[in-house]
This record gives structure tokens, C-alpha cells and sequence, in this order.
């Protein structure tokens, strides 16, 4: 139909970006999806297995830093709009070695931009195009606990490699709109969880060492405070900008879920362990968990050192997101993670 919608998802093989083409195909089955992912260890082509049998959806294997390539697929595909997810994600990767972040999240996010000023503002010019870039809260730095919550006017100050790399590209995505009059815009959001999120990241890699009877590692005290928000929830709110946001506008999204880390490692053993009494054949698949035996996984907790410039606090006000866009989360911290830890048991083991 006219009204369809045709997508670049850029690392669309990680973990947001394999939840939102899931999200999109069911919500808008007649739009069309290219996915551009490199592959690197964080993206699994394997994860797009059920969207091969949707006949809108195509996968490419290639880098945003290759802007012929991204030229090149702008042009063949008819893309109206750019969804970028590709990014190196892991802090502590970026405090061992910044380069891959400087490359990917400054050099390939700048890539990206100049590939859609080139075709919709000069070779091919789509009036309805849209560049939407996907941002996170770890840009504004760090709260005390009494500071209020990061609002879309809080100034910049990243502490990590990662961050530092995120607020770079968002500088240069604002600078497009405001230079050149791309239609951007911007959502930075909460730490996120749910189905296919790789095993290093807080909350699959606790549920992984549980399963397998291992130690769950706290950083430091384990009193930080994370805002979490289910990631369907945020692929909603990208939704909401993406089809009402205002061009040039950044949109915090946030699940106003502020949590202790520590609060959430118990709440996590807790309801692995009921899902464990609920559930008696899961014994039999995961034999070295502490739940099989009917012992508390939180036997496992093990603190270890903190992370260097380890953010204390991050809050989200999503004000702006809720009163002009209507967005409201969905799910609670129980809900979502229930969610999220079926889908880890429908997984195979990991040894
Ligand atoms: P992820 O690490 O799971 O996935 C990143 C994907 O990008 C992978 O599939 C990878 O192969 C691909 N990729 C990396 N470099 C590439 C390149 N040069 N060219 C093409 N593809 C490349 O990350 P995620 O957790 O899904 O995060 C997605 C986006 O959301 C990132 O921009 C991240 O900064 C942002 N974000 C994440 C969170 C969170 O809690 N995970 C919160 C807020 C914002």
C-alpha cells in the first residue's frame, strides 16, 4: 500500500534490534525490512531465523562503515527510513579497548549520516525519510541520590569510553538535522533486558550462571541504581517516535523502574527458584543448578571488584515521551523478566 514503510535496521542481528524486526514484522506485516549487520560477536544471524519466512524482509552482511554499500541499499530497497542499532554495547569492552567504539559508534554512525544526506537530500530525495538514532541514558553521566531523574535537557558528561562514543554520535546526528535538515531523531533509554540479549550483559549472564550452577558476579557493593525497562517497551516507544515524534526532538525513554542492582540479583534468584518449583522437569535439563536441588541460588552471589568510573545511579524522567506521545511501559520488572527467563530456558544449555 502507499502507507507502507520501507526500514533499514542497522545491527539488526543484536539484541534490541532483533526484538524490534520481530515487534515490527507482527505490528506492520506489509512494511519491508532490510537488516544491515556485520555479524560481530554481539550480532547471531541465527537470531532472524523466523523472519526468513516473512517475504518482506531482507538480510545484508555488511558494515555500516561501507558507504557505497549503504548508499547502495538506500537506493535499491527504497529505504524511507533508517532504524540504527549497530554499535559496539559493553562497557567493560570499551574500558579494555576504545577503538572498536570510536570506529563503529562515531566513525559508522557518521557513515551512516552521510550516506542518507547524499541520497534523500540530493540523488534520490525522499521528502517522508526519517533517520532515527538510538541512543542510551549513560550519555548524561551520573545521578546522586537526590539529583532529580536525566530529562532530554541534562547536560552531556559520559564517564565511560561507551558513553563518551554515544554522546559523540548523537552530536552528529543533531548537527545534521540542525546543518544539512536531515529529519532525525534521537531516543535515549534505560538498560534494557529480555529474550536474545548476548550472556555478558547483567541480567542473561546471571540467568545463565544460575542455570549452570556458577557464581553470579556483583560489581563492588552492588548499590548502584539502574532504570529497567523491558525491551519491547522501548521498541514501543521507538515506535511512537518513529510514526509521531517531531523532527530534530530527542525523546528519553524510560521505564521509571529505578532498581539496586543488588535488589535485582535477588529479585532474579527468587523467581528462578520459583520457576523452578513450579516447573519440576526443568531439574532434569539443568542438573548442576542449585535450584534443581532445592538450594537458593542466591548462594551464588559473589562480590567482585568495581568497574572503574562505575556510574552510581542513572534515572529517566520520560515525561516528554509519555505527555506528547502517549507512551506508557507495559511491562512491570516481573513481568518482563518472567518473560525474559522462559525464553532463556527455551535455549540450549550452556556448559
Ligand atoms: P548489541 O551489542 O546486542 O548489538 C549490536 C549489533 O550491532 C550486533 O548485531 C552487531 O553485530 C552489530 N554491529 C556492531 N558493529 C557494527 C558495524 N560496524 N556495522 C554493522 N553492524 C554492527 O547491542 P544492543 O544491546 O542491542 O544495543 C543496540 C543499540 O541500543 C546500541 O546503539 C546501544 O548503544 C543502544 N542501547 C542499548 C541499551 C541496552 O540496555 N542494551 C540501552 C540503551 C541504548
Amino acid at each position: 500500500t502507499t502507507n507502507s514503510m520501507n526500514l533499514l535496521i542497522t545491527g539488526g542481528a543484536g539484541f534490541i534490534g532483533t526484538n524490534f524486526v520481530y515487534y515490527w514484522i507482527e505490528k506492520y506485516p506489509q512494511d519491508h525490512i532490510v537488516v544491515l549487520d556485520a555479524l560481530t560477536y554481539a550480532g547471531n544471524r541465527d537470531n532472524l531465523e523466523r523472519a526468513d519466512n516473512h517475504p518482506g524482509f531482507t538480510f545484508i552482511h555488511g558494515n555500516i562503515l561501507d558507504q557505497p554499500l549503504v548508499e547502495n541499499l538506500l537506493v535499491s530497497h527504497h529505504i524511507d527510513t533508517i532504524v540504527h542499532f549497530a554499535a559496539e554495547s559493553h562497557v567493560d569492552r570499551s574500558i579494555q579497548g576504545p577503538d572498536a567504539f570510536i570506529e563503529t559508534n562515531i566513525v559508522g554512525t557518521h557513515t551512516l549520516l552521510k550516506a542518507a544526506r547524499n541520497i534523500w537530500l540530493d540523488k534520490d530525495p525522499r521528502p517522508g525519510h526519517r533517520f532515527h538514532h538510538i541512543s542510551t541514558d549513560e550519555v548524561y553521566g551520573t545521578l546522586k541520590s537526590d539529583d532529580p531523574p536525566f530529562s532530554e535537557t541534562t547536560p552531556y558528561a559520559p564517564n565511560s569510553p561507551y558513553a563518551a562514543s554515544k554522546a559523540a554520535s548523537d552530536h552528529l546526528v543533531r548537527a545534521y538535522h540542525k546543518t544539512y535538515g536531515l529529519n532525525t531523531t534521537i531516543s535515549n533509554c534505560s538498560n534494557n533486558y529480555g529474550p536474545f540479549q548476548f550472556t555478558e550483559k547483567l541480567i542473561p549472564l546471571m540467568i545463565t550462571n544460575i542455570l549452570a550452577g556458577k557464581p553470579i558476579p556483583v560489581y563492588g557493593d552492588g548499590r548502584q541504581i539502574r532504570d529497567w525497562l523491558y525491551v519491547d517497551d522501548h521498541n514501543r516507544g521507538i515506535d511512537l517516535i518513529l510514526k509521531k515524534g517531531t523532527p530534530g526532538q530527542v525523546y528519553n525513554i524510560g521505564g521509571s523502574n529505578e532498581q539496586i542492582n543488588l535488589d535485582i540479583v535477588h529479585q532474579v534468584c527468587d523467581r528462578v527458584l520459583h520457576t523452578f518449583e513450579q516447573n519440576k522437569t526443568l531439574a532434569r535439563t539443568y542438573p548442576d543448578c542449585p535450584c534443581s536441588k532445592g538450594i537458593h541460588p542466591n548462594t551464588l552471589i559473589t562480590h567482585v571488584t568495581d568497574r572503574p568510573g562505575h556510574d552510581r545511579r542513572y534515572a529517566i524522567d520520560a515525561a516528554k515521551i509519555q505527555t506528547e506521545l502517549g507512551f506508557t511501559p507495559k511491562e512491570t520488572f516481573e513481568s518482563g523478566f518472567q518473560k525474559t527467563l522462559n525464553w532463556y530456558l527455551t535455549q540450549p544449555p550452556k556448559t
